[in-house]
């Protein structure tokens, strides 16, 4: 047996192959991600803004007349993927949301944050995203 099947063997034979195949996998999901090469200014986007955790700009398609989403700077795919390390972070795209509600003149009459997670919660983007929606009453669910 050859050198190089040798290693190849030792490597699917190895407990840590998945950790190396799951690495691999979020490091090509980050590379292809939108909303990671929007919060790096990698592709244009209206940004609102940004600090050293969070980005906020306008929604493409908005459902309301105020539609913004905050987002990590930091690939998270979802709420699953979530650790109690990120609790800081989550910390801050309420507060930024806040802000912004309050800049975009929402504070007084309300608005809606959502959080979609997964397909059965109507999640598009494996980025994880705030949406801040308002400037008109809205019924409960939406779409
Ligand atoms: P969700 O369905 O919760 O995953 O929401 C994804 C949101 O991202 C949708 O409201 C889209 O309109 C929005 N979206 C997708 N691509 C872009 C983009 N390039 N810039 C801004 N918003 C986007
Ligand atoms: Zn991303």
């Amino acid at each position: 047996m050859g050198r190089s099947s040798r290693l190849r063997r030792l490597v699917d034979a190895s407990p840590i192959r998945p950790l190396v195949a799951a690495v691999l996998r979020k490091v090509w999901n980050m590379s292809e991600c939108i909303f990671c090469k929007i919060a790096a200014g990698r592709l244009p986007a209206r940004i609102l803004y940004q600090d050293d955790l969070v980005t906020a700009f306008h929604d493409l398609h908005p459902a309301a007349p105020v539609h913004i989403l905050v987002i990590p700077n930091r690939h998270i795919a979802s709420v699953n993927d979530l650790d109690p390390g990120d609790e800081a972070l989550v910390g801050r795209m309420f507060t930024a949301a806040r802000r912004l509600a309050q800049e975009m003149g929402l504070h007084e009459n309300g608005y809606r944050l959502i959080v979609n997670t997964g397909p059965h919660g109507g999640q598009t983007v494996l980025h994880l995203h705030l949406h801040l929606i308002g400037g008109q009453p809205m019924k409960y669910p939406m779409g």
